[in-house]
Protein backbone atom coordinates (compact mmCIF):
# COMPACT_ATOMS: atom_id res chain seq x y z
CA UNK A 1 0.00 0.00 0.00
CA UNK A 2 2.82 2.27 0.09
CA UNK A 3 2.49 3.73 -3.20
CA UNK A 4 -0.52 5.12 -2.73
CA UNK A 5 0.18 9.02 -2.86
CA UNK A 6 -2.85 10.71 -1.25
CA UNK A 7 -1.38 14.28 -2.34
CA UNK A 8 -2.18 13.40 -5.72
CA UNK A 9 -5.56 11.88 -4.41
CA UNK A 10 -6.12 15.65 -3.74
CA UNK A 11 -4.34 17.11 -6.30
CA UNK A 12 -1.91 19.01 -4.23
CA UNK A 13 1.57 19.17 -3.86
CA UNK A 14 3.15 17.48 -1.21
CA UNK A 15 4.20 21.07 0.85
CA UNK A 16 0.68 22.41 0.21
CA UNK A 17 -0.93 24.54 3.08
CA UNK A 18 -3.87 23.49 5.19
CA UNK A 19 -6.02 26.00 3.34
CA UNK A 20 -4.74 24.55 -0.18
CA UNK A 21 -5.81 20.60 1.62
CA UNK A 22 -9.14 21.77 2.25
CA UNK A 23 -9.95 24.49 -0.63
CA UNK A 24 -9.28 21.43 -3.10
CA UNK A 25 -10.64 18.66 -0.72
CA UNK A 26 -14.28 20.39 -1.10
CA UNK A 27 -14.18 21.12 -4.81
CA UNK A 28 -13.22 17.59 -5.15
CA UNK A 29 -15.67 15.87 -2.82
CA UNK A 30 -18.49 18.38 -4.46
CA UNK A 31 -17.32 17.06 -7.88
CA UNK A 32 -17.36 13.37 -6.91
CA UNK A 33 -20.16 13.00 -4.32
CA UNK A 34 -22.10 10.09 -5.01
CA UNK A 35 -25.34 11.87 -5.09
CA UNK A 36 -24.01 13.93 -7.87
CA UNK A 37 -21.51 11.55 -9.38
CA UNK A 38 -23.20 8.26 -8.89
CA UNK A 39 -20.56 6.38 -11.35
CA UNK A 40 -17.23 7.65 -9.74
CA UNK A 41 -17.60 4.67 -7.24
CA UNK A 42 -14.72 4.87 -4.78
CA UNK A 43 -13.23 8.15 -5.69
CA UNK A 44 -15.23 9.93 -3.04
CA UNK A 45 -14.35 7.42 -0.73
CA UNK A 46 -10.58 7.86 -1.78
CA UNK A 47 -10.97 11.80 -1.54
CA UNK A 48 -12.12 11.60 2.00
CA UNK A 49 -9.38 8.98 3.48
CA UNK A 50 -7.11 11.41 1.57
CA UNK A 51 -8.44 14.76 3.18
CA UNK A 52 -8.85 12.46 6.81
CA UNK A 53 -4.99 12.21 7.16
CA UNK A 54 -3.50 15.33 5.37
CA UNK A 55 -5.50 17.63 7.23
CA UNK A 56 -4.69 16.29 10.63
CA UNK A 57 -1.56 17.32 11.24
CA UNK A 58 -0.07 14.33 13.54
CA UNK A 59 -1.41 11.91 10.61
CA UNK A 60 -0.05 14.08 7.42
CA UNK A 61 3.16 13.72 9.89
CA UNK A 62 3.88 10.35 9.86
CA UNK A 63 2.36 9.64 6.57
CA UNK A 64 5.11 11.91 4.99
CA UNK A 65 7.62 10.36 7.21
CA UNK A 66 6.69 6.54 6.97
CA UNK A 67 3.77 6.56 4.40
CA UNK A 68 0.45 4.24 4.59
CA UNK A 69 2.51 1.85 6.55
CA UNK A 70 3.45 3.58 9.21
CA UNK A 71 -0.16 4.51 9.74
CA UNK A 72 -1.67 1.57 9.86
CA UNK A 73 1.23 0.76 11.71
CA UNK A 74 1.00 3.35 14.55
CA UNK A 75 3.95 4.85 13.57
CA UNK A 76 4.83 7.56 16.68
CA UNK A 77 2.98 5.59 19.31
CA UNK A 78 -0.55 6.68 17.41
CA UNK A 79 -2.69 4.56 19.79
CA UNK A 80 -5.80 5.65 17.87
CA UNK A 81 -4.51 3.84 14.49
CA UNK A 82 -5.92 0.35 14.38
CA UNK A 83 -8.90 1.79 15.19
CA UNK A 84 -8.92 4.59 12.18
CA UNK A 85 -7.91 1.95 9.61
CA UNK A 86 -10.91 -0.43 11.12
CA UNK A 87 -12.68 2.43 9.72
CA UNK A 88 -11.83 2.45 6.93
CA UNK A 89 -10.77 -0.55 5.98
CA UNK A 90 -12.61 -2.91 7.94
CA UNK A 91 -11.54 -5.98 10.31
CA UNK A 92 -8.75 -6.83 12.94
CA UNK A 93 -6.29 -8.59 11.33
CA UNK A 94 -3.61 -8.94 13.52
CA UNK A 95 -5.85 -9.10 16.71
CA UNK A 96 -4.28 -6.38 17.97
CA UNK A 97 -5.39 -4.65 20.97
CA UNK A 98 -4.49 -0.62 21.82
CA UNK A 99 -5.37 1.17 24.92
CA UNK A 100 -3.82 4.23 26.43
CA UNK A 101 -2.91 4.46 29.97
CA UNK A 102 -3.27 7.83 31.24
CA UNK A 103 -0.32 9.09 33.63
CA UNK A 104 0.20 12.74 35.26
CA UNK A 105 3.75 13.84 35.32
CA UNK A 106 4.12 12.79 39.28
CA UNK A 107 3.52 8.88 38.51
CA UNK A 108 5.76 9.66 35.35
CA UNK A 109 8.24 11.04 37.82
CA UNK A 110 8.14 9.17 40.85
CA UNK A 111 7.64 5.71 38.75
CA UNK A 112 8.36 2.15 40.80
CA UNK A 113 4.29 2.01 40.87
CA UNK A 114 1.87 -0.60 39.37
CA UNK A 115 -1.40 0.83 37.37
CA UNK A 116 -4.02 -1.74 36.16
CA UNK A 117 -5.36 -1.30 32.96
CA UNK A 118 -8.87 -3.23 31.80
CA UNK A 119 -10.55 -3.84 28.54
CA UNK A 120 -12.24 -6.57 26.46
CA UNK A 121 -10.88 -8.54 24.45
CA UNK A 122 -12.17 -11.13 21.58
CA UNK A 123 -11.99 -14.94 22.63
CA UNK A 124 -13.18 -18.39 20.42
CA UNK A 125 -16.59 -18.78 22.23
CA UNK A 126 -15.94 -22.75 24.60
CA UNK A 127 -19.78 -23.39 23.40
CA UNK A 128 -19.15 -24.36 19.85
CA UNK A 129 -15.20 -24.33 20.08
CA UNK A 130 -16.02 -20.96 17.79
CA UNK A 131 -17.60 -22.44 14.96
CA UNK A 132 -21.02 -20.34 15.69
CA UNK A 133 -23.47 -23.60 15.85
CA UNK A 134 -23.08 -27.17 13.95
CA UNK A 135 -21.86 -27.88 10.85
CA UNK A 136 -25.43 -28.48 9.17
CA UNK A 137 -26.23 -25.17 10.18
CA UNK A 138 -24.61 -23.35 7.78
CA UNK A 139 -25.37 -21.36 4.44
CA UNK A 140 -23.69 -19.63 1.92
CA UNK A 141 -22.99 -15.69 2.65
CA UNK A 142 -24.95 -13.89 0.21
CA UNK A 143 -22.71 -11.07 0.98
CA UNK A 144 -19.48 -12.41 -0.60
CA UNK A 145 -20.99 -15.19 -2.30
CA UNK A 146 -19.10 -17.60 -0.31
CA UNK A 147 -15.31 -16.24 -1.06
CA UNK A 148 -15.07 -14.73 2.56
CA UNK A 149 -13.28 -11.92 1.13
CA UNK A 150 -15.22 -8.65 -0.88
CA UNK A 151 -13.13 -6.12 -2.58
CA UNK A 152 -12.34 -2.93 -1.30
CA UNK A 153 -11.95 -0.12 -3.00
CA UNK A 154 -9.20 0.58 -5.22
CA UNK A 155 -6.48 4.09 -5.01
CA UNK A 156 -4.93 5.86 -8.02
CA UNK A 157 -2.16 3.09 -9.29
CA UNK A 158 -2.60 0.72 -6.80
CA UNK A 159 -4.32 -2.77 -7.02
CA UNK A 160 -7.59 -3.29 -5.22
CA UNK A 161 -7.18 -5.48 -2.32
CA UNK A 162 -9.68 -7.65 -0.41
CA UNK A 163 -10.89 -7.22 3.01
CA UNK A 164 -12.82 -10.11 5.04
CA UNK A 165 -16.78 -9.93 4.54
CA UNK A 166 -18.01 -8.63 7.76
CA UNK A 167 -21.26 -10.06 7.37
CA UNK A 168 -19.23 -13.71 7.83
CA UNK A 169 -16.10 -12.37 9.04
CA UNK A 170 -14.21 -14.30 6.29
CA UNK A 171 -15.96 -17.39 6.85
CA UNK A 172 -17.24 -17.25 3.62
CA UNK A 173 -20.60 -19.33 5.88
CA UNK A 174 -23.28 -17.81 8.19
CA UNK A 175 -24.85 -20.35 11.25
CA UNK A 176 -28.73 -20.37 10.19
CA UNK A 177 -30.54 -18.61 13.12
CA UNK A 178 -32.35 -21.35 14.64
CA UNK A 179 -29.09 -23.60 14.98
CA UNK A 180 -26.77 -20.74 16.05
CA UNK A 181 -24.48 -21.50 19.56
CA UNK A 182 -26.88 -19.49 22.09
CA UNK A 183 -23.87 -18.24 23.57
CA UNK A 184 -22.09 -16.49 21.04
CA UNK A 185 -25.00 -16.07 18.59
CA UNK A 186 -23.86 -17.78 15.88
CA UNK A 187 -20.57 -15.75 15.31
CA UNK A 188 -18.15 -17.98 17.20
CA UNK A 189 -16.48 -15.34 19.49
CA UNK A 190 -17.34 -14.09 23.02
CA UNK A 191 -16.07 -10.99 24.64
CA UNK A 192 -13.76 -11.25 27.51
CA UNK A 193 -13.02 -8.75 30.26
CA UNK A 194 -9.23 -8.50 31.09
CA UNK A 195 -7.14 -7.26 32.95
CA UNK A 196 -3.64 -6.40 33.30
CA UNK A 197 -0.82 -5.13 35.90
CA UNK A 198 1.51 -2.95 34.01
CA UNK A 199 4.75 -1.30 35.98
CA UNK A 200 5.15 2.22 35.13
CA UNK A 201 9.34 2.94 35.26
CA UNK A 202 10.88 6.36 36.24
CA UNK A 203 10.67 8.62 33.42
CA UNK A 204 8.75 6.82 31.13
CA UNK A 205 8.65 8.57 28.01
CA UNK A 206 5.03 9.78 26.73
CA UNK A 207 3.68 8.02 23.87
CA UNK A 208 5.59 4.64 24.62
CA UNK A 209 3.90 1.62 23.28
CA UNK A 210 4.60 -0.90 25.96
CA UNK A 211 3.68 -4.49 24.35
CA UNK A 212 2.04 -8.12 26.08
CA UNK A 213 2.50 -10.48 23.64
CA UNK A 214 -0.90 -12.82 23.13
CA UNK A 215 -3.06 -10.45 25.27
CA UNK A 216 -4.69 -9.10 22.29
CA UNK A 217 -8.12 -10.60 20.64
CA UNK A 218 -8.22 -14.44 19.70
CA UNK A 219 -8.70 -14.94 15.75
CA UNK A 220 -10.72 -17.23 14.00
CA UNK A 221 -7.34 -20.04 13.85
CA UNK A 222 -7.13 -19.59 17.33
CA UNK A 223 -4.18 -17.32 18.21
CA UNK A 224 -4.12 -14.57 19.82
CA UNK A 225 -2.98 -10.64 19.06
CA UNK A 226 -0.70 -8.71 20.95
CA UNK A 227 -2.10 -5.72 23.76
CA UNK A 228 -0.13 -2.65 23.37
CA UNK A 229 -0.58 -0.38 26.67
CA UNK A 230 0.28 3.10 24.90
CA UNK A 231 1.45 5.66 28.43
CA UNK A 232 -0.39 8.87 27.55
CA UNK A 233 1.27 11.81 29.56
CA UNK A 234 -1.38 14.20 31.14
CA UNK A 235 -1.13 18.05 30.83
CA UNK A 236 0.53 19.38 33.85
CA UNK A 237 -0.56 22.84 35.38
CA UNK A 238 3.05 24.02 36.15
CA UNK A 239 5.44 22.06 34.12
CA UNK A 240 5.78 20.96 30.40
CA UNK A 241 7.87 18.56 29.76
CA UNK A 242 10.44 17.50 26.97
CA UNK A 243 12.99 14.11 26.98
CA UNK A 244 14.21 14.34 30.11
CA UNK A 245 13.87 18.28 30.58
CA UNK A 246 11.06 20.00 32.60
CA UNK A 247 10.11 23.43 31.82
CA UNK A 248 8.24 26.14 33.80
CA UNK A 249 6.00 28.46 32.14
CA UNK A 250 7.10 31.83 32.65
CA UNK A 251 7.47 33.60 36.03
CA UNK A 252 5.98 36.43 36.48
CA UNK A 253 8.16 38.72 38.82
CA UNK A 254 8.40 42.51 39.24
CA UNK A 255 10.32 45.48 38.72
CA UNK A 256 11.80 45.01 42.80
CA UNK A 257 12.39 41.42 42.42
CA UNK A 258 14.20 41.66 39.25
CA UNK A 259 16.53 44.36 40.89
CA UNK A 260 16.69 43.99 44.44
CA UNK A 261 16.22 40.10 45.05
CA UNK A 262 14.36 37.43 44.19
CA UNK A 263 12.45 33.93 45.83
CA UNK A 264 10.04 31.82 44.52
CA UNK A 265 8.88 28.51 45.75
CA UNK A 266 7.69 25.89 44.57
CA UNK A 267 6.67 22.36 44.90
CA UNK A 268 8.33 19.61 42.80
CA UNK A 269 6.88 16.44 41.05
CA UNK A 270 8.20 14.27 44.02
CA UNK A 271 5.95 16.45 46.85
CA UNK A 272 9.27 18.29 47.90
CA UNK A 273 9.61 22.31 48.23
CA UNK A 274 12.25 23.95 46.28
CA UNK A 275 13.04 27.17 46.37
CA UNK A 276 14.87 29.47 44.29
CA UNK A 277 16.45 32.73 45.33
CA UNK A 278 18.45 35.06 44.04
CA UNK A 279 22.38 35.92 44.90
CA UNK A 280 22.25 39.51 46.83
CA UNK A 281 22.48 42.11 43.95
CA UNK A 282 21.99 39.89 41.15
CA UNK A 283 19.59 41.40 38.17
CA UNK A 284 16.77 38.80 36.46
CA UNK A 285 16.13 40.37 33.14
CA UNK A 286 13.00 40.25 31.15
CA UNK A 287 13.10 37.13 29.19
CA UNK A 288 16.02 35.43 30.97
CA UNK A 289 16.07 31.76 31.75
CA UNK A 290 17.54 30.11 34.26
CA UNK A 291 18.38 26.42 34.72
CA UNK A 292 18.67 23.91 37.41
CA UNK A 293 20.90 21.11 36.93
CA UNK A 294 19.49 18.04 37.60
CA UNK A 295 16.30 19.21 38.54
CA UNK A 296 14.43 17.47 35.56
CA UNK A 297 12.78 14.37 35.21
CA UNK A 298 14.37 10.80 35.72
CA UNK A 299 16.37 9.71 32.80
CA UNK A 300 14.07 6.44 31.55
CA UNK A 301 16.35 3.19 32.07
CA UNK A 302 18.95 4.99 33.64
CA UNK A 303 16.68 6.81 36.74
CA UNK A 304 19.63 7.46 38.54
CA UNK A 305 20.31 10.59 35.78
CA UNK A 306 17.85 13.70 35.87
CA UNK A 307 17.47 16.25 33.12
CA UNK A 308 17.08 20.21 34.01
CA UNK A 309 14.37 22.29 34.98
CA UNK A 310 14.22 25.68 33.08
CA UNK A 311 12.41 28.66 34.00
CA UNK A 312 12.21 32.36 32.07
CA UNK A 313 11.36 35.09 34.06
CA UNK A 314 8.89 37.98 32.86
CA UNK A 315 9.63 41.30 34.50
CA UNK A 316 6.47 43.36 35.04
CA UNK A 317 7.06 47.26 35.18
CA UNK A 318 5.33 49.47 37.43
CA UNK A 319 2.15 51.16 35.97
CA UNK A 320 2.57 54.85 35.17
CA UNK A 321 2.80 57.32 38.08
CA UNK A 322 3.68 54.73 40.29
CA UNK A 323 6.54 57.63 41.87
CA UNK A 324 6.40 61.22 43.05
CA UNK A 325 8.75 63.24 40.87
CA UNK A 326 10.65 63.64 44.81
CA UNK A 327 10.79 59.64 44.67
CA UNK A 328 12.17 59.77 41.00
CA UNK A 329 14.88 61.61 42.28
CA UNK A 330 15.74 59.30 44.62
CA UNK A 331 15.05 56.37 42.72
CA UNK A 332 17.44 58.18 39.82
CA UNK A 333 20.43 58.57 42.06
CA UNK A 334 20.60 55.02 42.87
CA UNK A 335 19.80 53.85 39.22
CA UNK A 336 22.38 54.36 36.29
CA UNK A 337 22.71 57.61 34.73
CA UNK A 338 20.41 58.21 32.15
CA UNK A 339 21.77 59.92 28.81
CA UNK A 340 22.00 63.79 28.64
CA UNK A 341 20.58 64.94 25.68
CA UNK A 342 20.16 69.12 24.11
CA UNK A 343 17.38 69.38 21.79
CA UNK A 344 18.58 70.71 18.54
CA UNK A 345 16.73 74.07 18.07
CA UNK A 346 13.31 74.25 16.01
CA UNK A 347 13.20 70.16 16.58
CA UNK A 348 9.40 68.71 16.22
CA UNK A 349 8.79 67.05 19.08
CA UNK A 350 7.25 63.44 18.08
CA UNK A 351 4.13 62.38 19.32
CA UNK A 352 4.28 58.82 20.80
CA UNK A 353 0.69 56.59 21.05
CA UNK A 354 0.52 52.93 23.00
CA UNK A 355 1.03 50.60 20.15
CA UNK A 356 0.59 46.56 20.43
CA UNK A 357 1.57 44.43 17.69
CA UNK A 358 -1.13 41.88 16.43
CA UNK A 359 -1.22 38.77 16.92
CA UNK A 360 -0.51 36.52 13.36
CA UNK A 361 -3.26 34.13 12.92
CA UNK A 362 -3.76 31.15 14.35
CA UNK A 363 -1.23 32.34 17.14
CA UNK A 364 -2.35 31.89 20.36
CA UNK A 365 -1.20 31.97 24.06
CA UNK A 366 -1.26 28.58 24.55
CA UNK A 367 2.02 27.70 21.87
CA UNK A 368 4.31 25.17 23.13
CA UNK A 369 6.15 27.23 26.67
CA UNK A 370 9.45 25.30 25.00
CA UNK A 371 9.22 27.64 22.17
CA UNK A 372 10.04 29.87 24.96
CA UNK A 373 12.85 28.87 25.50
CA UNK A 374 15.21 28.55 21.94
CA UNK A 375 18.56 27.91 22.29
CA UNK A 376 18.54 25.79 25.63
CA UNK A 377 19.77 22.28 24.07
CA UNK A 378 18.01 19.49 24.62
CA UNK A 379 18.93 16.70 26.82
CA UNK A 380 17.76 14.10 24.98
CA UNK A 381 17.09 10.64 26.96
ZN1 LIG B 1 -20.67 -20.29 20.53
ZN1 LIG C 1 -19.44 -13.28 3.71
Amino acid sequence: MDNLNLYSVLGVAQNATADDIKKNYRKLAKEFHPDKNPKAGDKFKEISFAYEILSDPAKRRIYDRYGIRGLQEGAEGGAESSTFFSQWFGGRPDGRVMIKLELTLEEIYMGDSKKTVEYMRQKLCDNCRGDGGPQEGRENCEACNGGGHIPAFAFMGMNAFDVSCATCDGRGFIIKKSMQCKTCSGSGFVEEQMKRDVMIERGVPNMLKLPFVQEGHQLRNGEFGDLYVVIVQADHSVFRRRHANLYMGDLEINLTEALCGYTHCFKHLNGQNMCMRTKPGEVLRHNQIKMMKGSGMPVFSKPNDHGDLYVQFKVNFPENGFATAAQLTTLESVLPPRENVTMPDGAEEAEMTDYKPQRRRGETDDDDDSQHFEGVQCQTA
